[in-house]
């Protein structure tokens, strides 16, 4: 490709509205363009990134015996009727009806839609196990769609089903997906992380997320530096801590003025006292109704746990607003003294005596609280989240809490949707049976974020070699100068016939906005033909990624350009 002809608009500020590197180097580096809140257009290079990763997908996935449909974007209400998520998904599905007054949706997810698919077309053990995915831009109305790619409400995924017969059958698939999706990121050059992930209210199930570390990430994850336990902050369990052998006696309950002092700090400086004696009353709306729930001051709650432990579809945090005139609270001093709601409490505080909390009234806490005597709690369990000064729930070893993007998630559904949809086959005894199904996301256009997250300075983008939009950039430094040019007009020639996606700066720019444009596009090798090639015949190599460059006759250009890039991937996990 030629430069000259290439829609390439690059930019030389960092545009105000991207608040993290990927985005900023994205729109900088002329990858793509908004056209609305989380809508974007790819431009020529972004795409050529995209299609780079669409195709490792798709060989790892057909590798591990997934076949390629491409299913519809637009799905009939009544099929999400079916599965009862018409009504759950919430706000981030897009409804709307068409001309005849049909309910219609644009499709977030698709598993309504292929086990639909299966259900008519697949009826015995023998045509099992079958394992479909598809390459699609998504639609889902996200709340805050943020960071370019990285939160889209309009994005480009992966998404693959399975169909076993059995458990045993479906873990296997389970499995190999597993390992599909390790090679698929180690061949885009991610480094990535599989954790554990919660699975909801579709209980007995399994589900790993894929995270690539990093600073920016949306999530923290919680990694053991002792053994392999990893798992997102939704799934890591903080286990009861052991019952105490003597508990302190019950001082008297005190009522005490804290006048201004709400939040934990506040509250801790002014009584003089730790945050681990004190406990936080915080207010969420289960399935719309009010619940309290219960934790140390050091702690918060996981609003996931909380779900789970109350068997709920949805909790919300409840506002200032709600707390005042829909339960008739203070904010910033509840306590769970005199409560007319479910109060749930982390089993952290089950231990716990003479506690402090808020009295339920304007500017008074309560010291001296105690369970049992003066309050109840219909439910305890893990409701926090992990910290780093927990341990290890699986060997007692040392926690990190690294950020991640999560890239992937595979996740073990059993037969809820089959079930539901009334998908079945006849089993090797005739006997009709639902459909073991498992779904495999794989967020194809936030790969593109994650990855210049991982590998980018300050000059701009360092692409792995596998997903660059080409692998080298070819310079002409004078192309006003004839046999320059022509120099490299054939090497150019020669590396494209030799199959080597490169990008030819024919401009006539100056030579240091060449070397900007190229650094900031993060092209993996650049050659430069100029004045060295004109005096003594040779060209210029440079990687992106070390700096090293390197002098070599033009003879020999192509020959090195190729074993070096051969260098690089193999370098990286073989295709
Ligand atoms: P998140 O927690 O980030 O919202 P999710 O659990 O909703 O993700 P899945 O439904 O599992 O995501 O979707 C599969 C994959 O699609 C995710 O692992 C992620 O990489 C990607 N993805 C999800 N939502 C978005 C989005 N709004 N923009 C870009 N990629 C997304
Ligand atoms: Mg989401």
């Amino acid at each position: 490709m030629r430069y000259s002809q290439l829609l390439l608009p690059t930019l030389k500020e960092t545009p105000a509205e991207a608040e993290i590197v990927s985005h900023q180097l994205l729109l900088r580096a002329g990858f793509i363009r908004k056209l609305t809140a989380g809508i974007y257009a790819y431009l020529p290079l972004g795409l050529r990134t995209l299609r780079k990763i669409e195709a490792i997908v798709r060989e790892e996935m057909n590798r591990a015996g997934a076949q390629e449909l491409l299913l519809p974007m637009v799905q009939p209400a009544d099929l999400w009727q079916e599965s009862g998520r018409w009504e759950k998904y919430g706000p981030e599905l897009l409804r709307f009806v068409d001309r005849h007054q049909r309910a219609s949706c644009l499709g977030p997810t698709h598993e309504e839609v292929i086990t639909d698919l299966v259900r008519m077309n697949v009826h015995s053990y023998k045509e099992l196990p079958l394992n479909l995915y598809q390459i699609q831009t998504k639609f889902r109305d996200e709340i805050r769609p943020r960071f370019g790619l990285m939160r889209g409400r309009e994005f480009v995924m992966k998404d693959g089903y399975s169909f076993d017969a059995d458990e045993a059958a479906a873990g296997i698939t389970y499995n190999k997906m597993k390992e599909a999706y390790s090679r698929i990121f180690a061949r885009c050059g991610l480094s990535c992380r599989a954790v554990e992930a919660d699975t909801g209210t579709i209980g007995g199930n399994f589900s790993h997320e894929f995270m690539v570390l990093a600073a920016t990430g949306e999530d923290t994850i919680v990694v053991c530096t002792a053994c392999d336990y990893a798992a997102n902050m939704e799934k890591a369990t903080c286990p009861p801590p052991a019952p105490a052998a003597t508990l302190p006696a019950m001082l008297e309950l005190e009522r005490i003025a804290t006048p201004g002092q709400k939040t934990v700090e506040e509250v801790t400086a002014f009584l003089g006292i730790t945050p681990d004696q004190l406990v936080k009353t915080m207010i969420y709306l289960a399935d719309g109704k009010p619940v309290a729930a219960l934790v140390r001051g050091d702690h918060e709650v996981q609003p996931v746990k909380l779900k789970n432990l109350l068997g709920v579809v949805d909790v919300e945090l409840a506002g200032e607003d709600t707390i005042r005139k829909i339960c008739d609270l203070v904010p910033g001093y509840l306590g769970p003294i005199g409560l007319t709601m479910p109060v749930v409490a982390d089993h952290q505080v089950m231990v716990m005596a003479n506690m402090v909390t808020g009295a339920n009234q304007e500017d008074v806490h309560l010291k001296n609280v105690n369970l049992g005597r003066d309050f109840t709690v219909s439910q305890a369990g893990d409701l926090r989240m992990a910290t780093a000064v927990d341990s290890c729930p699986q060997c007692h070893g040392r926690l990190e809490l690294p950020r991640g993007i999560e890239v992937g998630h595979i996740f073990k559904l059993g037969t809820s949707y089959s079930e539901a949809l009334q998908a079945t086959f006849l089993d090797d005894h005739g006997k009709r049976q639902p459909f073991v199904m498992g779904c495999y996301g794989i967020g194809v256009s936030r790969c593109i974020a994650a990855a210049i997250e991982q590998n980018h300075d300050d000059n701009g983008i360092i692409f792995p070699l596998p997903i660059a939009p080409f692998q080298v950039i070819l310079l002409n430094l004078s192309p006003k100068d004839v046999e320059i040019s022509r120099g490299a007009d054939n090497l150019y020639e020669e590396l494209t016939s030799r199959g080597i996606d490169t990008l030819h700066d024919d401009r006539n720019e100056r030579p240091g906005i060449k070397f900007k444009d190229a650094d900031l596009i993060g092209i993996p090798l650049r050659v430069m033909v100029g004045k060295r090639f004109a005096e003594a015949g040779e060209v210029e190599i440079k990687q992106r990624a070390s700096g090293d460059t390197q002098v070599l006759p033009m003879a020999g250009a192509a020959d090195a350009l190729v074993a070096m890039l051969d260098r690089i991937m193999t370098g990286a996990p073989k295709a």
